[in-house]
């Protein structure tokens, strides 16, 4: 199973004779055994088996298995949220004490957990500038560094993050890069190809892409040797008491260590695992991942294509467009296409974006992206709309600014919805 079409529909999940050709649910909290012995060896992760869907559930590491296998990992594990994800990618390597270095564009609960309340348990971060100078970027990294964290394409400004040159920054210091590769989907980018260490994403976007299911995915490149900097990682390179004296990459090696503390360490304490139903959810989203990513990208650079073309639009933001900033490094890193989301700003500011919002019919209201169904979101008038005209400058998200998120409708559709409400 090579092609990446034929992963998105089958990877994670072979049934044997007999069993079902679909992922089963499986909906039980707990497993039997016929011996306490048998349960043991799974409490001393001396046999791999289940016990408590806490830890692990067959309908999520199908799941887990088919995104790990789409990314090209070595192991993977589900998380009940994209923010779950994010926060036990870092927790994993960081604790009290210690230092990450974040691009400044990243999504605003990601920007949120790390400088608010991740900061509050004591690791310290430092946002950098993705368009930093390779200076700025080297000097912020201290002896305490565990971790670079940046996002394929940004939510949403749409900044495309220069993978390959952050991944060379972050070993060079000897830590690993965790990329967020929610917009781009491993249809469109694979970061492991160009350097990262680990991905989360967000499944609750074009994963899922039907708006049915919150969910978020860590995945290992297993290419990270957590034993060379053993000094900087002991969590994973010395022996864990509160799991009999384990040490991870022993008795996993580097293809297992990160995941397996992951799932035995914090998911075990903090357990934020997702339904079992759920993951059955976003299965049934990836097996079309493949032909709607594609349609996405296709609708979406028509649309930014009409919208740069149209009298009452100010600018228009879309890394496919040969005007924009990121074209160049979006053809590197995303040469099918970047995401169906499109930016712009409607002349008039403000007032007037309001009225164009009000007058759209197809696309709704909604604060969620990469949906099917088309999506508009006006963030100064509902998400942004606590803030002065000069924050939401300094934010990037100017009162001008539409987030439109292009689904899979007819484009004629989608364009003359759009047309009407700007005229
Ligand atoms: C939505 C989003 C998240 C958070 O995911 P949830 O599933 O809503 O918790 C993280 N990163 C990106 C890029 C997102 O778009």
């Amino acid at each position: 199973m090579t092609g990446i079409n034929t992963k998105c529909v089958q990877a994670g999940y072979t049934p044997k004779n007999g069993e079902p050709r679909v992922i089963p649910i499986v909906q039980s909290t707990t497993f039997k055994y016929d011996t306490s012995e048998d349960m043991g060896k799974l409490f001393d992760l001396e046999a791999s088996g289940y016990f408590y869907t806490r830890l692990q559930n067959p309908t999520n590491d199908y799941v887990a298995a088919k995104i790990c296998a789409l990314e090209g990992g070595t192991a993977a594990m589900l998380t009940s949220s994209g923010q779950a994800a994010s926060f036990y990618s870092i927790f994993n390597i960081a604790s009290c004490g210690d230092h990450v270095i974040c691009s400044t564009n990243v999504y605003g609960g990601t920007y949120n957990l790390f400088a608010v309340t991740v900061k509050r348990m004591g690791i310290d971060f430092t946002f950098i500038n993705p368009d930093c100078t390779d200076e700025e970027l080297n000097a912020a990294f201290k002896p305490n560094t565990k971790a670079v964290f940046g996002e394929t394409l940004a939510n949403p400004s749409l900044v495309v993050f220069d993978i390959e040159r952050f991944a060379k920054a972050a070993h060079d210091h000897g830590v690993p890069l965790i990329i967020d590769n929610t917009f781009a989907t491993p249809i469109n980018c694979r970061p492991f190809e160009f350097g990262a260490d680990i991905v989360v994403h967000s499944t609750t976007k074009y994963m899922d892409g039907h708006a049915t299911s919150v969910g978020g995915c860590i995945v290992d490149s297993g290419k990270f040797d957590w034993t060379k900097y053993a000094d900087k990682f002991p969590g994973l390179t010395t022996p864990d008491e509160s799991y009999h004296g384990i040490t991870y990459t022993e008795k996993f090696g580097l293809g297992g260590a990160y995941i397996t503390k992951a799932t035995a360490q914090l998911m075990r304490d903090l357990g934020s695992i997702p339904s079992p139903h759920n993951a059955f959810l976003l299965n049934i989203g990836l097996e079309s991942l493949h032909v709607r990513v594609k349609r996405h990208c296709e609708n979406a650079l028509t649309v930014a294509k009409f919208l740069e073309k149209h009298p009452n639009v100010s600018w228009v933001n879309y890394p496919g467009l040969e005007s924009n900033k990121y074209y160049k490094l979006a053809q590197k890193y995303l040469p099918n296409g970047s995401s169906g989301v499109v930016s712009f700003g409607v002349k008039g500011g403000r007032k007037n974006a309001e009225a164009f919002m009000k007058k759209l019919k197809l696309a709704a209201i909604v604060t969620h992206v990469a949906d099917i169904r088309t999506c508009c979101l006006h963030p100064a008038s509902s998400t942004h709309r606590q803030m002065t005209e000069e924050e939401l400058n300094d934010a990037g998200v100017p009162s001008d600014l539409v987030r439109f998120s292009v689904g899979l409708e007819d484009v004629e559709d989608i364009i003359s919805d759009l047309e009407q409400a700007l005229n």
